[in-house]
């Protein structure tokens, strides 16, 4: 992993995210303000404007370039989130390029540790968390049985996909569509969407990898 790999990752994030605008502010729009995938894409535009710095850099500092990147564009909610993601990860990876499933499992882990305490969530308040910390916690389970790397990105878009449709039946406890109550019942929540399609992206283009 590298800088380049990286830069991989956030192209296949941000083409997953162009493909699906329309259907993630329908959802935001549903029961929140809208601008979730507009804050995102922001984000992602400016991160491929820095496209050759991320690219240069090894894979914890290219990490932490991306995410100081996000902080600064992203805004709303999520962008402190997208942070604390990258930031969290960087941290735990320090000088690791060749990594193993167990490390990268390991820095995923931190990343989204990070996240839920910068947002103060677990699972259950239908937010992103529904798919980062079950993402998360099938990497280290897959990672404690050795499975092959093969494995691992074939089952976590899966682990992702069903912590996102768990989302449409969960009462809001945070942000904006904490505000509708039992109306927020029956809407998948948009970062839950975003953030488990990009997990599906991000897996699908790190299988092209070797390693
Ligand atoms: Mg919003």
């Amino acid at each position: 992993m590298n800088g380049k790999t990286v830069m991989a990752c956030i192209e296949a994030a941000h083409a997953t995210l162009k493909e699906h605008t329309d259907e993630i502010a329908a959802l935001d729009q549903q029961i929140g303000d809208g601008d979730h995938i507009f804050n995102l894409l922001r984000g992602m535009d400016a991160l491929f404007a820095m496209r050759a710095a991320i690219e240069a850099e090894a894979f914890a500092p290219a990490l932490d370039q991306a995410a100081s990147k996000l902080l600064s564009t992203v805004g709303g909610s999520s962008g402190p989130l997208f942070f604390s993601l990258l930031h969290g990860m960087a941290k735990a990876a320090q000088n690791a390029d060749t990594l193993s499933v167990a490390d990268a499992a390991r820095i995923f882990a931190a990343g989204v540790d990070a996240v839920a305490q910068r947002g103060k969530a677990g699972t259950g308040s239908k937010t992103m968390m529904d798919v980062l910390i079950p993402v998360a916690s099938r990497f280290m389970e897959l990672a404690e049985r050795s499975a092959p790397r093969e494995a691992v990105l074939d089952a976590l878009p899966r682990t992702a996909e069903e912590g996102m449709l768990a989302t449409r039946d969960m009462l809001a406890t945070k942000g904006r569509a904490s505000f509708l109550g039992e109306r927020a019942r029956g809407h998948i929540d948009p970062g839950a969407r975003s953030s488990q399609l990009m997990i599906g992206a991000v897996c699908a283009r790190l299988a092209q990898y070797r390693e």
